[in-house]
């Protein structure tokens, strides 16, 4: 049994550099960013008025009364000089004319005619965006997973087409005589496969494109015939068929076809039969069968491995604090991520500012409905002593 974090490491190192591709902006939000992207002009292009008003030459006095010579709105500039004692109509989004310095909002403005007169209560400030204040001609963004707004930065930089990690392809085998597919009749010996669609949902969710194959049914031939349907795969994950039961083929069969195996067995619970290798040109990740100890190991071991194939640094999620609502025992050789829900607290009280988790009472692997009501891992360390309530402690959300 080798610890988690070690584990992590190897899986994590077996992660295969994925090529990159270009792809329009509108396809880009969610995708790994492969290279910095270099914005072509400043944004914005021109000084520019940010509220509707008056473009003037300031500062301005409450009283001051100044002639209306033109307009200028978004998308339409207004070509002459402004002098002293003139002022242009301006919209918000319009380039200020020359030898304007100032824009007075309408609200401070009583109009007459061609002529303005400032009122007694002004607002301070000019109303101005300088030209290049958001960004300038050269200015990068780095690599990032894009979210939207980094999607609006890149469409304002004037850049249409951006260059993501290509998507991992991920196989998915689930394995064992008892399954059947959601929507068919099980026999009354028979259960429904389940953890294919969590990992599907995972892998989508991570970037990846995912493929499920065909149950596998506990047979060398069977399985010898999902890994083949798997070729090509950046990554084939299988669930079930791990452990060491009569049944429990997949190690047996992927070694036979010549998987180099960096490991089998992590300290961990649950999810103590996990493997990780190489198998003609894809990795390969043997999941435990139990439907919990599967997502949660997709959790901590597929989903950093996915966005490490995509480039990105730290594709590992940071643990976050909490504090123990109720006292726990001691945990044993295994690192335990218990199944748990949190409590935001009042934020106002000094000190009190960290959520309050408290682990189920069954923490069984078998167990999706509890899965279902837990929004946190609440993470035991090896050998970690029994806590008292208010102990901080870490989890990760889910
Ligand atoms: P195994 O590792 O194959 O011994 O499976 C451990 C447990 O998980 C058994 O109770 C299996 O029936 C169950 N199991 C295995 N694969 C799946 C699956 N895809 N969906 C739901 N349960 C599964
Ligand atoms: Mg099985």
């Amino acid at each position: 049994m080798i610890p988690v974090a070690k584990a992590l490491e190897m899986v994590l190192g077996l992660a295969p550099a994925l090529p990159s591709e270009c792809v329009p902006l509108a396809r880009a939000c969610g995708r790994f960013m492969a290279r910095p992207a270099t914005a072509r002009r400043d944004q914005p292009p021109f000084a520019a008025s940010a509220m509707d008003g008056y473009a003037v030459t300031g500062p301005v006095s409450p009283g001051q009364s100044f002639r209306v010579v033109g307009e200028a709105g978004a998308g339409h500039g207004w070509a002459g000089h402004l002098g002293r004692g003139e002022a242009l109509r301006i919209f918000t989004g319009a380039p200020l004319p020359a030898g304007a310095t100032w824009v007075v909002i309408q609200e401070d403005v009583v109009r007459t005619g061609a002529q303005i007169i400032l009122r007694d209560h002004l607002e301070t400030g000019a109303n101005i965006r300088v030209a290049g204040q958001d960004f300038r001609t050269g200015d990068t963004l780095s690599p990032r997973l894009l979210r939207p707004g980094d999607i609006a930065l890149l469409a304002a930089m004037n850049v249409p087409r951006v260059a993501v990690s290509r998507r991992p392809e991920v196989a998915i085998i689930a394995t064992g005589d008892e399954l059947v597919m959601p929507g068919e009749s099980p026999r009354d010996d028979q259960i429904i496969a389940s953890n294919s669609f969590a990992l599907a949902a995972m892998v989508t969710a991570a970037g990846g494109i995912a493929r499920m194959l065909p149950i596998a049914r506990d047979t060398e031939s069977a399985l010898r015939t999902a890994f083949e349907l798997a070729a090509g795969a950046d990554l084939i994950v299988t669930s079930g068929g791990a452990s060491v039961g009569d049944h429990d083929l997949v190690g047996k069969v992927a070694a036979n076809m010549g998987l180099e195996r960096a490991f089998y067995k992590i300290a961990m619970r649950p999810g103590k039969p996990l493997m990780a290798g190489r198998l003609r040109g894809s990795v390969l990740l043997g999941l435990p069968g139990n439907p919990v100890s599967s997502i949660v190991c997709a959790h901590i071991f597929m989903m950093p491995l996915l966005r490490a194939m995509q480039g990105l640094a730290t594709p590992s999620p940071q643990p976050l604090r909490a504090v123990l609502s109720e006292a726990v025992g001691a945990n044993g050789p295994r690192a335990h991520y218990m199944r748990a829900r949190l409590t935001p607290r009042d934020r106002l009280t000094p000190g009190q500012g960290l959520p309050q988790i408290t682990p189920f009472d069954r923490q069984d692997s078998s167990l999706l409905g509890v899965l279902a009501q837990a929004d946190a891992l609440l993470i035991r360390p090896v050998g970690d002593g029994p806590l008292p309530a208010g102990t901080e402690v870490d989890f990760l959300p889910i």
